[in-house]
């Protein structure tokens, strides 16, 4: 439970004169940005909604929910007694496990303290004149800070489709990321599902277990790959231990920011039969390190198809019946270019009496109605129902954010065309502004924990860098952030990922601009890529000092 000192009605040491730095969010990249700020001296206040620590793993509580990447690489690496000593239960850890896991950090490393919970953060203008940021909440909090962090997530803000009815219907409703803390009891009862996504793919078959009927409604199909999760074992637990420091070394180098055993040979290179027994290694390892079976999946129409047919016979396998199985397969986009699920018993779940699948591509749900929904001309019953719809992603959170930079433009604004930024970290316009994983950096095409702990160290060693050259802000260049952009779509358009209407490409939410919004050149490239402009004097950033005295990088 949060601490004393977290108490949001105890707001005297909230004085603008107090804080260095205002960080919005207290999941993984907020807890380790304060851990950093205050390693530098900076006085750092956290704003979080929540009424604890862990982001993204506070608020999806759903039936099912665990991390796809493994827990050994699913983990802080800058305290080297942290990695040593916690203890993972699983291959890959349900929410509860990683949930604990970041209250272990906060209470470790002591931070709640500087942590306001309940609260969120509504505004954020920049003063020019004092060059602060002047921030408000939903509590009536008033604070300034020469820097802010906005550690809002990717996958936070939360989306319901906007439904015809939705307001009429009487019986429960849950979002798989909003989902409450008592436990849900859904025995007995009829339920619907909607959507069929990472959480869908997690959720149903617990769910499945306990309802007397689920009813799952699927728009588009995903590709899914068993996760062979099952305890950590001591042994592979202690392979990792025994060489963290070089492991972890080699994530940060490699494409994802996992270590996924990466088969450097073209699909094409390999005869049917080399192919179909890669594809059957992967497949019994499971995890995402499927999509490592062959180097050019991502990017070769013909080799993707290789591994799209195989997933596609494996859903045929397991589905008892033919119909469903057709209707569960993926076809229409390449595997991978919508995020790869991994599952437990997912396409099992098809094969009891108890479920049903309903198609409501061709004919969408109508509307909710007091009792359930309507889908071509169908009624259906609930007593429960399920939005597993997902998420604004990447920009969700940080535009419900009422941001103003420079000159009073809104980043909605600004970002009306879709997400501009430079490296992802900030935005042109917005001074001292800093976003972790932010759009185009590799965020949610990594490994999260890696490429948060690359930003927040990018971030404390630049107000660092700042602070030593008694400079007093960092903006990006119009022209550096225009490069950027470029490159982010440039990179993009040489892969296969812009073919798929996936949250990746903003393609969930009507009205979203399409355009693939992470970085997909690689972690290990990109890292290279920060690292060396901060190396050459912050190449492409403006820097300001006290006395208004513009310094860049070629001075
Ligand atoms: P999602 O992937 O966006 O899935 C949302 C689902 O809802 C899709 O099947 C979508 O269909 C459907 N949907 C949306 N609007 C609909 C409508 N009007 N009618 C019918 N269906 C509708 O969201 P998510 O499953 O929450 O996952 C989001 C991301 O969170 C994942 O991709 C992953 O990055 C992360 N995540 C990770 C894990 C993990 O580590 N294991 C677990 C859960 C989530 P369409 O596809 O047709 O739009």
């Amino acid at each position: 439970m949060p601490s004393q000192a977290s108490d949001p009605n105890n707001r005297e040491h909230l004085s603008s004169s107090e804080i260095d730095v205002v960080v919005v969010g207290a999941g993984f990249s907020g807890l380790y940005l304060l851990h950093k700020l205050r390693g530098l001296g900076l006085r750092t206040r956290v704003f979080e909604g929540a009424s604890d620590v862990g982001g993204t793993w506070y608020w999806n509580r759903y039936p099912g929910a665990r991390c796809d990447v493994e827990s050994m690489q699913y983990s802080y690496s800058f305290s080297e007694e942290l990695q040593q000593e916690w203890q993972w239960s699983e291959r890959f850890s349900a929410q509860p496990e990683i949930l604990s896991y970041a209250e272990h950090v906060a209470d470790r490393f002591d931070l709640r303290r500087d942590i306001q919970f309940d609260t969120l953060v509504t505004a954020a203008h920049f003063d020019e004149e004092s060059r602060y940021w002047k921030i408000e909440t939903n509590r009536g909090d008033r604070v300034s800070a020469p820097f802010l962090v906005m550690a809002t997530g990717c996958l936070s803000s939360t989306r319901v489709p906007d439904f015809k009815g939705l307001e009429n219907y009487t019986g429960k409703t849950y979002h798989t990321g909003n989902w409450p803390h008592e436990d849900v009891d859904f025995s007995g009862q009829r339920v619907g599902v909607i959507g069929t996504g990472s959480s869908a793919i997690q959720a149903i078959p617990v769910i499945a277990a306990q309802a007397a009927q689920l009813t799952v409604f699927q728009r588009t199909p995903n590709y899914s790959i068993p996760s062979r999760n099952g305890p950590m074992t001591p042994e592979y637990e202690q392979q990792w231990k025994s060489d963290y420091a070089s492991l972890r070394a080699e994530a940060r180098k490699s494409r994802n920011g996992v270590l996924t055993n990466p088969n450097e040979v073209s699909a094409m290179a390999v005869s049917e039969d080399e192919r179909q027994r890669v594809y059957e290694d992967r497949w019994e390892v499971g995890g995402t390190y499927f999509m490592a079976a062959f180097n050019d999946l991502a990017t070769n129409q013909q080799s993707n198809d290789t591994a799209a047919a195989f997933v596609r016979d494996k859903i045929r396998s397991i589905v008892a019946d033919p119909e469903a199985a057709e209707l569960l397969a993926a076809k229409d986009y390449p595997i991978g270019t919508k995020r790869i699920c991994v599952d437990t018993d997912y396409f099992e779940a098809f094969n009891r009496d108890n479920v049903t699948l309903v198609d409501v591509r061709e004919a969408p749900i109508e509307e909710i109605t007091e009792t359930g929904l309507v889908t071509g001309g169908r009624n259906f019953e609930f007593d429960a129902i399920v939005f597993a719809t997902g998420f604004d992603a990447m920009t969700g959170a940080l535009l419900a954010v009422d941001i103003q930079g420079r000159g009073g433009r809104t980043l909605t604004e600004k970002w009306r065309g879709g997400p501009r930024t430079y490296l992802g970290l900030m935005s042109e316009g917005f001074p001292n502004m800093f976003m972790i994983t932010g759009p185009g950096s590799p965020s949610v095409l990594s490994n999260m924990m890696v490429s948060i702990q690359q930003h927040v160290d990018w971030v404390v060693d630049g107000i660092a860098y700042l602070r030593a050259g008694d400079l007093d802000s960092i903006e990006p260049t119009r022209e550096a952030e225009d490069g950027w952009v470029g490159h982010v779509n440039e990179v993009a358009h040489q892969t296969l990922f812009p073919q798929a209407n996936s949250w990746y490409m903003g393609a969930n939410v009507p009205g979203k601009p399409r355009l693939f919004m992470p970085y997909i050149g690689g972690v290990g490239a990109y890292r290279d890529k920060c690292d060396e402009i901060a190396a050459n004097g912050y190449d492409g950033f403006c820097l300001q000092e006290a006395k208004n005295r513009v310094v860049t990088a070629a001075e």
